[in-house]
């Protein structure tokens, strides 16, 4: 009942960021890191190391399929080889590997000076051995089994590179979009010399309009996006960047577009100029009482303990840690949990309901208002709960993106999205629906 009453609430559609740093604060290299091994869908490293290895920052650690490198983010010795409870909420084989304070390799050393951008099968070798996995190259299906073959790709027409994030509470792009302006306008520049005829496009904040036009004009075509997070679901901006819908369970790839973040651009620029491998990541640390929200560039594998400590911050004040952001983020229940290709952490003090037996939908229509691609979400998600997934399937809650702005409208507060999830992966495309017969195993 206390819940319902929310109904007379006015709170806006999902968190807005009040104030940021504008500087990225540098963490330094931690006792240990977990580089974790497996992306599942996206890519497999095998390792290149043993237990006991001494390992230089930059070196390769591990090797997909395909030839894309993992690298050490600090120098030290391989002491375990183990699995790991990911932020992405699964288990991963990792490496794990101890500082032993030894002096860093010089990051030419390790990638052997620039090389240029015009040989596209040299620069590939180069992204790949730098851990800049490059989009236009993978499979997106290259953690298949060993003995499956990884499919045709079709040629990159459209590279869409963020400058903005989804999450409303995540400025890393926009931070160095607007911070390494000179350097995101050399990247795009490259993209065109290694995908010749391909679009390029570029996401940027509304508030960049001024001068992000003219600074990146004849480089790519410039897509502004709000402040807002409707405005800034990746899908509903690929779709709007492409002018045309690609399936929400199709790959991208799949369909000759690549997407590409600006701080994977940057990342390729100083791999082919044989400055640095891509060892550190920028993450933006919000959430309650942390007024303005801070980036940090930290090294890859770093626990989110290492991450919190740099900026004076502790687990045990907040009850729920976040990574990524508030809408689409999974909730942590380890401050060892490393933080690896993720780019936000987001702090929640406020307390937390106890689970309630899942309250009724009181049929307020607020969750179908809100939803960006029009799913009649009142109706399917009761339909869901009930088991009736036959009926719920004509109603296409395939079209989820799974933004959350449903569940954070909802009074009943009701585990929309984890309806949806739950009967798009297990039972409409999971591994329950059995595509030739039709019918659910
Ligand atoms: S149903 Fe899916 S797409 Fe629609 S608001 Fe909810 S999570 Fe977002
Ligand atoms: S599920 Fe939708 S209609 Fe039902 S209470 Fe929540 S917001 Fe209202």
């Amino acid at each position: 009942m206390q819940g319902l009453l929310k109904i007379f609430n006015k709170k806006p559609l999902a968190p807005l960021l009040d104030d940021h740093n504008p500087e990225i604060q540098q963490v330094d290299d931690p006792d240990y890191v977990v580089i974790q091994l497996v992306y599942p869908g996206r890519v497999r490293y095998t390792p290149t190391v043993e237990v006991g290895d001494s390992v230089r920052k930059g070196q390769v650690i591990g090797k997909s399929r395909i030839g894309n490198c993992v690298c050490a983010s600090i120098s030290g010795t391989v002491v375990k080889m183990t699995s790991v409870w990911t932020a992405q909420s699964f288990h991963s084989p990792a490496v794990v590997i101890e500082n032993d304070g030894a002096p860093t390799t010089e990051p030419t050393e390790v990638l052997g000076g620039p090389i240029s951008t015009s040989d596209f099968e040299t620069a590939m070798t180069r992204l790949r051995s730098a851990g800049v996995a490059p989009p236009w190259t993978l499979s997106g299906r290259e953690y298949a089994e060993e003995e499956e073959e990884i499919p045709e790709l079709p040629p990159v027409t459209t590279v869409i590179i963020t400058g903005v994030r989804q999450e409303t509470t995540i400025i890393t792009s926009q931070l160095l979009l607007e911070q390494q302006s000179d350097k995101v306008a050399e990247g795009l520049g490259r993209i065109g010399t290694l995908l010749k005829g391909a679009r390029v496009c570029l996401t940027a904040p509304e508030s960049y309009r001024p001068w992000a036009e003219a600074k990146f004009a004849g480089l790519a075509d410039v897509v502004f996006l709000p402040e807002h997070y409707t405005g800034r679901i990746e899908r509903e901006v690929v779709s709007r960047c492409l002018g045309r819908r690609i399936p929400n369970r199709e790959s991208y790839r799949f369909h000759g577009v690549a997407v590409l973040d600006v701080e994977y651009l940057l990342a390729m620029v100083d791999a082919l100029d044989g400055l640095t491998p891509f060892v550190q990541k920028c993450l933006t640390i919000s959430g309650t009482g942390i007024d303005p929200a801070v980036t940090v560039r930290f090294p890859l594998g770093s626990s989110i303990k290492h991450v919190l400590d740099s900026q004076g911050l502790q687990i045990s004040d907040y009850t729920r840690p976040v990574v990524g952001g508030p809408m689409m983020g999974f909730a942590q229940y380890s401050e060892l949990t490393p933080l690896t290709y993720n780019n936000g952490l987001h702090l929640i003090a406020e307390d937390v309901s106890p689970f309630d037996a899942m309250a009724p939908c009181i049929n307020c229509g607020r969750c179908t208002r809100v939803c960006p691609v029009g799913i009649q979400v009142h109706l399917v998600n009761r339909i869901i709960e009930f088991g009736d997934l036959e009926n719920a399937r004509n109603l296409q809650p395939e079209a989820c993106h799974e933004c959350g702005l449903c569940a954070n409208v909802c009074p009943a507060e009701r585990p929309i999205v984890q309806l949806l999830h739950f009967c798009n992966h297990e039972m409409v495309h999971g591994e329950r629906y059995n595509w030739i017969t039709g019918d659910n195993l």
